[in-house]
C-alpha cells in the first residue's frame, strides 16, 4: 500500500469549520491521505426502496442531498448486489449499463455540492439472497431464509470477485467517493469466512487463512482497479454472534490482512442476521457496542468506524472521546433527522430529531417490501413528495391533543405560517408517548417529546395545558378550522365483574403507577399488553440503561474471549418481579402480530422473564377468586391479585358532537385500530401539507 493510501489515525489538520468546541472530535476532519472527510460521521448504509423506485435517481439524489446539506461527511448508500445471483432478491437494481452510471451520477453530483462524500455500498448477500438461485461457499441453508444455497464452484468464485471488481470501477465512473465492501452481518464474505457457513475442503475452506482469502482478494483486487485515490472502507464483522464464527484473534488477523490488502477504513459489523441477540432495536443501550470496535483499533493502522445505537452527537462525542474509534456510523440517525450534524455544529443539538431505535417505518417497512421512511419524520424518503411550504392564506387554527398525532400537525401548520394553538387537557405534551416512555427499554421515547416540544417554541405554537376543550368553546372561538388530535379511550371488555377492585388498566399501571399484586393476569396481547408484562416483571432499571448488564443478560462475553463473543456463555437473567400471564383469545402465536423486526425480541424478553403466553383463552369472569377463563377449551380459574386490561381502544372523538367549525380527525381520534405512532405523526403532517 503506497504512503498516499495510508492515513493517520488522527488529522492534525485545524478544524476551520469547528464551531462547537463541545463536539470538538466529532466536528474534526479526518485526514485519509488522498482526501478528508470534513468531520467524523458517516450516515450507515441503509437499503430504502428508492433503489427499486422508477424515479429512484432523482428521488435518492434529493435524499441524500438532503443529509450532505445537513452537514453529513461521509454517507454510505444502500447495499448494491455485484452479480444478479449476489443481489438481496431478484428485482434488486444492480449498476450494469452505462444509463445505470449516469443515474448514479445524479446522485454523487447532488451530494458533491455540498462538500460531502459518497461511497456506494457492494452487498453481495449469498445465502441471504432472496433468490431461488442464490450461492454460498458451501450449500448451508440459512435459517431465516426459506432458499437453500448452490455452493460455488472455483470457477465460480472467480467471476464473484470479478464481479465485486467490475462494480466498484463502476461506482468510480459514477463519481462515487469509494465503495464499501460489506464483510460482515452474515453476508457472503462472512460466509466464506466462518466454519459454520463454509464447510469446503478446497484452497477457499479449511484453514483460516484460506477462508478470509476471497474477502482480501475482494478487497487487493479492487484496489489494483481503481487506483490509489479511492476510498475502500470494509466492513468487518468483530463480533458475530452465532456459533461458529469467528474467534478475536482470526478478526485481527483479518482485519490486518485487509487493511494490507488496501483498504482505508474498516467499520464495524456486530452480530450476523441470524443472531438472536438486539444490536439495535430501542432496548439495546446507546453506543453498546463500541467498546469491541475500541479492543480492535489498537491492532489496525488505519481508520476504524465504530456503530449500533449512536443516536445523539453527546453520545457520538463521547465515544470518540474515550478513543473507542475515528469515527462515528449513524444510519437511522440519518432518517429522523437530516441536519443532525448542522445542529450538532451549531449549538443546537436540542433541536435535533432523535432515532428512537422503533424499527418500525425503516426496517420493519423494507422487510415488507414497502419503502422506508421514520416513524419520527414521515418526510424520509419522500423528500421530493412532502413539503411544507409557506401558506399564501394564514388561519387561525385550534388543535386539541397534543400527542404525537397533535404535536405533528401543530408543529408543521406553525412552520407553514398559521396561528396555531394547541390544547391538551394533561398538565404536559407527549399523549401516549408520556405513557409509553415508561415501559422498560423505551425510555428514547421521551426524545419525541423533546423534540416536539422544542419545535413547539421555534415554531411560535401557542400551548394551552391542563385545557381540556369542549365544542361550545370552539364554536365561540374565533378559530377558523380544527384539527382533532385526541386520540383514544381505553376498551372495557364486557366480562363479567369487569368493575372489580382487582381490575386496572394499563394506564391505571403505568400512569398512574397503581399498585399492582404478586401474581397478575393481563387481557390482550397485543403492543401495549407485552410492554404492561415487560414492566411488571421488571424491578429497577432495564439492562437498556446499563451495557454490562444488557451483555450479561444477552449472554455476551464483553473480555471477547468467548468465539464469536458468545461460545459457551450462559445469559444471566434476573428474577421476574411478578408472574404475569400474557393472554389473547386469537388461537394464533402470542405476539405474532407485533413488528416484524422487532416482535422477536419482545417474545424472547418476556419468555426469559417466565411470562406465561397463552392463546385461544375466553374470560368468563372475574371475583375475588381470579379470572375464571377457558383456555383452547378447558375452564380453570387463574388466582391473580390483578387483572390488567390491554383490549386495544376506540377513538376519542366526542369533541365532534355539536362542533359547528370546520375540523378534521387525525392519529387515534381518527380510527383507533392497529393505531399506532407512525400513522399519528404522518396523518398530523399530511393534514397540515393539506391545508
Ligand atoms: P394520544 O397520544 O392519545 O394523544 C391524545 C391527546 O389528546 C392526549 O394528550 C389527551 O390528553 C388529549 N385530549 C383528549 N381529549 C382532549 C380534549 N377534549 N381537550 C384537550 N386535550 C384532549 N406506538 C408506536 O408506534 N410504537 C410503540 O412502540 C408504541 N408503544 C406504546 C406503548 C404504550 C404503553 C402505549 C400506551 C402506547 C404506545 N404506542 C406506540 C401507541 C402510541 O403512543 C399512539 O399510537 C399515539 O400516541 C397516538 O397518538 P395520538 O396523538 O393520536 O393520541
Ligand atoms: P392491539 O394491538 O389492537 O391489541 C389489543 C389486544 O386486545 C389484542 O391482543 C386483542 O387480541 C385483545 N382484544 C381486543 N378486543 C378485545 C376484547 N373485547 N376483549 C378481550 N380482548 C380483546 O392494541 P394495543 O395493544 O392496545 O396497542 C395499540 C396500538 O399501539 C397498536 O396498534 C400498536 O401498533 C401500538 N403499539 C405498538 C408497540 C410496538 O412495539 N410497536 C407497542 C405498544 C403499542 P384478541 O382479540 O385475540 O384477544
Ligand atoms: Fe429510528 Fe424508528 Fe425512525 Fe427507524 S423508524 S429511523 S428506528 S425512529
Amino acid at each position: 500500500m503506497s504512503e498516499l493510501n495510508t492515513p493517520a489515525k488522527e488529522s492534525n489538520q485545524s478544524n476551520k469549520s469547528k464551531k462547537n468546541t463541545q463536539f470538538s472530535k466529532l466536528l474534526a476532519p479526518l485526514d485519509l491521505g488522498f482526501t478528508t472527510l470534513k468531520n467524523r460521521v458517516l450516515m450507515g448504509s441503509m437499503h430504502t426502496g428508492l433503489e427499486e423506485h422508477p424515479d429512484g435517481a432523482r428521488r435518492m439524489a434529493a435524499y441524500f442531498g438532503e443529509r450532505a446539506k445537513g452537514g453529513c461527511g461521509l454517507i454510505v448508500t444502500g447495499g448494491y448486489g455485484p452479480s444478479k445471483r449476489g443481489a438481496t432478491h431478484p428485482n434488486t437494481n444492480i449498476m450494469t449499463s452505462a444509463e445505470d452510471i449516469a443515474k448514479h451520477r445524479v446522485i454523487t453530483d447532488e451530494v458533491h455540492k455540498y462538500d460531502s462524500k459518497i461511497c456506494l455500498q457492494i452487498l453481495h448477500t449469498g445465502r441471504y439472497a432472496y433468490n431461488k438461485k442464490l450461492i454460498a461457499p458451501s450449500a448451508i441453508q440459512a435459517p431465516i431464509n426459506p432458499y437453500k444455497p448452490e455452493a460455488v464452484t472455483v470457477e465460480m468464485i472467480e467471476g464473484e470477485i470479478q464481479s465485486f471488481v467490475d462494480l466498484a470501477l463502476k461506482s468510480q465512473q459514477a463519481n462515487y467517493d469509494g465503495v464499501e465492501v460489506m464483510g460482515s452481518e452474515g453476508y457472503f464474505i462472512n460466509q466464506f469466512t466462518a466454519l459454520r457457513t463454509n464447510q469446503r475442503d478446497d484452497e477457499w475452506g479449511g484453514s483460516f487463512e484460506n477462508r478470509i482469502k476471497f474477502g482480501v482478494d475482494v478487497v487487493r483486487r479492487i484496489r489494483q482497479a481503481v487506483g490509489e485515490h479511492f476510498i475502500i472502507i470494509f466492513r468487518l464483522s468483530m463480533m458475530d454472534l452465532v456459533e461458529g464464527g469467528s474467534s478475536f484473534e482470526e478478526v485481527v488477523k483479518f482485519g490486518q490482512a485487509i487493511e494490507k490488502a488496501g483498504a482505508t477504513i474498516i467499520n464495524t459489523g456486530i452480530g450476523w442476521h441470524e443472531a438472536r441477540i438486539p444490536t439495535i432495536q430501542t432496548k439495546v443501550p446507546r453506543a453498546a457496542f463500541t467498546w469491541v470496535t475500541a479492543r480492535y483499533r489498537e491492532h489496525f493502522s488505519i481508520p476504524v468506524i465504530t456503530s449500533n445505537r449512536i443516536n445523539t452527537p453527546e453520545v457520538a462525542e463521547a465515544v470518540l472521546q474515550r478513543g473507542d474509534a475515528d469515527m462515528i456510523s449513524m444510519a437511522r440517525p440519518f432518517l429522523a433527522d437530516a441536519e443532525f450534524v448542522n445542529k450538532t455544529a451549531a449549538g443546537r443539538s436540542d433541536e435535533i430529531n432523535t432515532c428512537i431505535g422503533c424499527n418500525q417505518a425503516c426496517l420493519d417497512h423494507v422487510f415488507n417490501g414497502e419503502m422506508a421512511s421514520c416513524l419520527v419524520n414521515p418526510r424520509a424518503c419522500f423528500e421530493t413528495e412532502i413539503n411544507i411550504v409557506p401558506t399564501k392564506a394564514i388561519k387561525k387554527i385550534a388543535v386539541v391533543g397534543a400527542g404525537p398525532a397533535g404535536l405533528s400537525a401543530a408543529t408543521a401548520l406553525a412552520e407553514a405560517g398559521h396561528e396555531v394553538t394547541l390544547f391538551d387537557g394533561d398538565n404536559e405534551v407527549g399523549g401516549q408517548f408520556n405513557i409509553a416512555k415508561q415501559v422498560p427499554g423505551k425510555e428514547e421515547f421521551s426524545e419525541t417529546i423533546r423534540y416536539f416540544s422544542r419545535q413547539l417554541e421555534l415554531t411560535g405554537v401557542t400551548v394551552k395545558l391542563n385545557t381540556r376543550v369542549t365544542a361550545n368553546e370552539l364554536n365561540s372561538s374565533d378559530f377558523d378550522e380544527v384539527i382533532i388530535a385526541t386520540g383514544i379511550n381505553p376498551r372495557l371488555p364486557p366480562i363479567e365483574g369487569i368493575e372489580h377492585k382487582k381490575v386496572l388498566n394499563y394506564i391505571d399501571v403505568l400512569k398512574h403507577k397503581k399498585t399492582v399484586g404478586q401474581k397478575v393476569a393481563v387481557i390482550g396481547a397485543g403492543g401495549i399488553g407485552f410492554d404492561v408484562s415487560e414492566y411488571l416483571v421488571h424491578s429497577g432499571t432495564s439492562t437498556s440503561q446499563n451495557i454490562a448488564a444488557y451483555m450479561k443478560e444477552w449472554g455476551v462475553d464483553m473480555t471477547l474471549t468467548a468465539r464469536a463473543g458468545i461460545e459457551g456463555v450462559k445469559a444471566e437473567i434476573t428474577a421476574p418481579a411478578r408472574d404475569v400471564y400474557l393472554l389473547q383469545r386469537k388461537d394464533t402465536k402470542v405476539g405474532a402480530g407485533l413488528g416484524k423486526t422487532t416482535g422477536w425480541i419482545h417474545r424472547t424478553g418476556l419468555k426469559n422473564k417466565q411470562v406465561k403466553m397463552l392463546s385461544s383463552c375466553v374470560y368468563h369472569k372475574i371475583d375475588d377468586a381470579g379470572l375464571h377463563l377457558s383456555i383452547a377449551g378447558e375452564r380453570q380459574i387463574l388466582a391473580v391479585d390483578n387483572v390488567i386490561i390491554c383490549a386495544g381502544q376506540d377513538p376519542a372523538r366526542e369533541l365532534t358532537e355539536g362542533l359547528n367549525k370546520p375540523y378534521h380527525l387525525i392519529g387515534g381520534a381518527d380510527v383507533a385500530t392497529e393505531l399506532d405512532a407512525k400513522r399519528a405523526i404522518k396523518q398530523g403532517l399530511e393534514v397540515a401539507v393539506r391545508l
